[in-house]
């Protein structure tokens, strides 16, 4: 594209603030907490439909998604269009759901993260149709509301890539990041360890092994890796956090025979689920623990009920500053 055909985008797009507002409102206005988001999805696809958009279907898992041009690049806008859910100790100046716009800025649940991206992208699409019709275009834009985010980050686009046979080359994510182009974003997962021992009567305890006392030093060495985690630039240190523990024994007078503790683990540049497992394998062996190590699965159903499962692990991604898509970001952001 060239420079009259970018500034006359960026105009139209301009004409159309009024339009980008009260779209935005109505997406707030349209509750839509994970696995409940078939009337947001509904809205949505009308929408692409009037605009014009090529295509505009739910997928198998319940992903809104439009399409526009058959080009050979294909681009994928993506926005995860489900919320958390608003809890009863919430202090909001404005209801959530109304969409309320006090001096320029619009107020509730997803007016930041992230249903703005997809009004942006809907209004996008409009002005494509609008200044290209039917012509032929070098790309293939798909623009997705995804569902689910909230509950199982990466699996709505997993599915749309495995499961809809969806390849884009280039994929822009709507996450708020202050209005600054992110190149990439730590990973994250969770793994469970469970330490066995022998139950005994508290009264004779030392007949029995304390499952609970195996884990205690567990989770000291787990509070010592936290702290020797290094940084990777440029996204800084991982983490490592025992984020839940429980134990078995027959009965409160007796010696647990069972301890399993829960960690949210952060991953920066380098660090894999095999690195992860494999610093809790050596802490374990070091203490000389028999310790079962292992990543719990998500198990969840969309508002279509498709039921799907992924391992608890979201890796690091990271593109070069000077990958093309980071460029073509930075020079529309400025
Ligand atoms: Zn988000």
């Amino acid at each position: 594209m060239n420079t009259t055909e970018t500034k006359l985008i960026q105009e139209k797009i301009s004409g159309y603030r009024k339009e980008l507002f009260s779209l935005i409102q109505r997406l707030i206005q349209i509750r839509s907490y994970s696995g409940e988001e078939q009337e947001i999805v509904e809205f949505i696809l009308s929408k692409m439909r009037e605009y014009g958009f090529d295509e505009a279907f739910a997928d198998g898992l319940g992903n809104a998604v439009g399409r526009i041009g058959n080009g050979p690049v294909k681009i994928l806008f993506d926005a995860h269009i489900d919320t958390v859910k608003v809890t009863e100790g919430e202090n909001w100046t404005y209801p959530p759901f109304e969409g309320k716009i006090v001096d320029g800025k619009i107020y509730g649940r997803g007016a930041v993260d992230e249903k703005p991206a997809m009004a942006g992208y809907l209004i996008a699409g409009k002005v494509l149709k609008e200044m290209y019709g039917n012509q032929p275009l070098p790309f293939t834009l798909y623009a997705v509301g995804s569902v689910l985010e909230e509950d199982c980050d990466g699996y709505p686009l997993l599915h749309l890539i495995e499961k809809e046979g969806i390849r884009p080359d280039y994929v822009l994510l709507g996450e708020p990041t202050d209005l600054r182009v992110y190149r990439g974003q730590r990973g994250r997962m969770e793994v469970e360890i469970a330490t066995h021992g022998k139950s005994a009567h508290g009264a004779h305890n030392q007949q029995g092994i304390n499952a609970i006392y195996k884990m205690a030093k567990i989770v000291s060495e787990i509070e010592q890796l936290d702290a020797n985690l290094q940084p990777v630039e440029p996204l800084g240190k991982g983490s490592i956090t025992v984020s839940d523990i429980s134990s078995k024994a027959p009965s409160l007078c007796s010696v647990p025979d069972y301890c399993r503790i829960h960690i949210d683990r952060r991953l920066t540049v380098g660090e894999t689920q095999e690195l992860v497992v494999q610093q809790l394998q050596e802490i374990a062996q070091k203490l000389g623990i028999k310790a079962n190590i292992w990543i719990p699965m998500y198990r969840g159903k969309s508002w279509k009920g498709t039921e799907f499962e992924q391992d608890a692990y979201f890796p690091t991604w990271i593109l070069e500053e000077e990958h093309p898509l980071v460029q073509a970001a930075l020079d529309s952001a400025a």
